[in-house]
């Protein structure tokens, strides 16, 4: 046993030990990525234990599954990291690849052998299928560090798999037969260098399944899911940000309460499973005509929030109004056809410097204002005009 055997085990064992941990942590968060990361790292360290542990077998018999195992790799990694952006993987590509360098491959182990066009024939093709990362993530918005990292990981493993073979061939010539080749600098290179972008890799894909577990469980305390809205917790740290913004760049902001008129009744009337229908509704109608920029929340059982930045009076009591007149029609195909829900809205618009609760009280009196006044309507807040005590003398 020499120093040559201890590398050959970095391979299979970092594969090993990385697809158990992807496959464990896909046990526990069910995304395809992640079992697809956990199918990149068992094809890793199969490829790499036929290639340099494995029995002695016939030279054909062992060559040929371990590069078909790299090249699997190269497109379960590619596939794991393209599918957390929800893009589609492009299979047939990375397919062809695969088939064309398997090709020439065989030709050069069959027919014209050449240790070094093998070499060429699989690390390009690896190559080529890690461009197809870096393609399809080139034109999405990298957000975060990690989707930077990501990105790079890829475009280091392109550059690594086309160019090294290509360098270190020039340099040191080509092989005569494996027992050179599997002592060659090359191969020393090969394994060194694939054993830190699989530790690269795999660290960063951890770190970005952690990231996006935070991003849900974070999505997941602020949502509610009846509205398809915010909640109020989610509602209240989204609209004061959005309302400190305005108040830097003094644009203007509006906020509205929307109540939902006799609610009590239709529950009575027509069941909770009705009334969970028109506040379902109600949330998708919202979103649909209000403006991108609206932060809109269920603040309450039938209460709802909507805080639309660079909204003035005008445009704010329009909005109300196309909540208020659309809603029947949002509801039309989920409640019984005799029921026609209706909501009050109250609007605020924000002075600079005031406080959210400062604005949802306004807005809360407009509505109860609204309500007052017969319900099935829109009011806005004005303030009581100032008076003046007499003073004594
Ligand atoms: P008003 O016009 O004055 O707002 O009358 P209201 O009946 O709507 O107001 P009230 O506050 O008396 O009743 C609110 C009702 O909303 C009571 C409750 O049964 C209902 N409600 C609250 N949350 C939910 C919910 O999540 N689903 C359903 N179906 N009903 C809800
Ligand atoms: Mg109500
Ligand atoms: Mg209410």
């Amino acid at each position: 046993m020499n120093g040559q055997f201890f590398i050959s085990l970095l391979n299979p064992g970092i594969g090993l030990l990385f697809a158990t941990a992807f496959f464990l942590l896909w046990l526990n968060r069910r995304e395809r990525y992640v079992a697809y990361a956990a199918a990149a790292y068992t094809a890793s360290a199969l490829a790499f234990l036929i290639q340099d542990v494995g029995p002695v077998l016939p030279m054909e018999l062992q060559r040929l599954p371990a590069n078909l195992g790299f090249l699997a790799t190269g497109m379960f990694f590619a596939a794991a990291i393209i599918k957390r952006y929800a893009l589609p993987i492009p299979w047939r590509p990375m397919a062809i690849t695969t088939a064309v360098s398997i090709t020439v491959f065989l030709w050069f182990l069959l027919v014209h052998p050449s240790i070094a066009a093998r070499i060429l024939a699989i690390s390009i093709g690896a190559g080529i299928i890690a461009s197809m990362v870096v393609i399809a993530l080139w034109p999405i918005e990298k957000r975060h560090l990690i989707d930077r990292v990501l990105f790079w990981v890829a475009a280091f493993s392109a550059l690594n798999l086309i160019i090294r073979p290509v360098v270190l061939l020039s340099l040191g010539g080509g092989f005569d037969n494996y027992v050179g080749f599997q002592q060659s600098v090359y191969w020393t290179t090969v394994q060194f260098s694939q054993a830190m972008v699989s530790i690269v890799a795999a660290i960063s894909l951890m770190v970005a399944v952690a990231i996006d577990q935070i991003a849900e469980l974070r999505r997941a305390a602020d949502d509610d899911d009846l509205s398809g809205l915010l909640n109020r917790r989610g509602f209240e740290a989204q609209a004061s940000a959005a309302l400190r913004r305005c108040h830097e760049d003094a644009r203007p902001v509006a906020l509205m309460i929307a109540d939902l008129d006799h609610f009590k009744r239709v529950n009575d009337n027509h069941g909770h499973a009705v009334g969970d229908a028109i506040i379902a509704a109600f949330g998708a109608h919202v979103r649909a005509i209000g403006p991108a920029a609206m932060i809109a929340g269920r603040i309450g059982g039938e209460e709802f929030a909507l805080l639309v930045p660079g909204a003035g009076i005008e445009a704010a009591r329009q909005l109300a109004e196309a909540v208020r007149t659309g809603l029947q029609a949002a509801c039309a195909d989920r409640i019984p056809a005799k029921l026609c829900p209706t909501a009050s809205l109250g609007i605020a618009v924000g002075a600079p410097g005031t406080t959210l609760s400062a604005l949802m009280q306004e807005a809360d009196q407009a509505l109860y204002e609204a309500k007052r006044t017969g319900r099935n309507r829109v009011r806005t807040y004005t303030p009581k005009p100032v008076r003046f005590a007499a003073s004594c003398s």
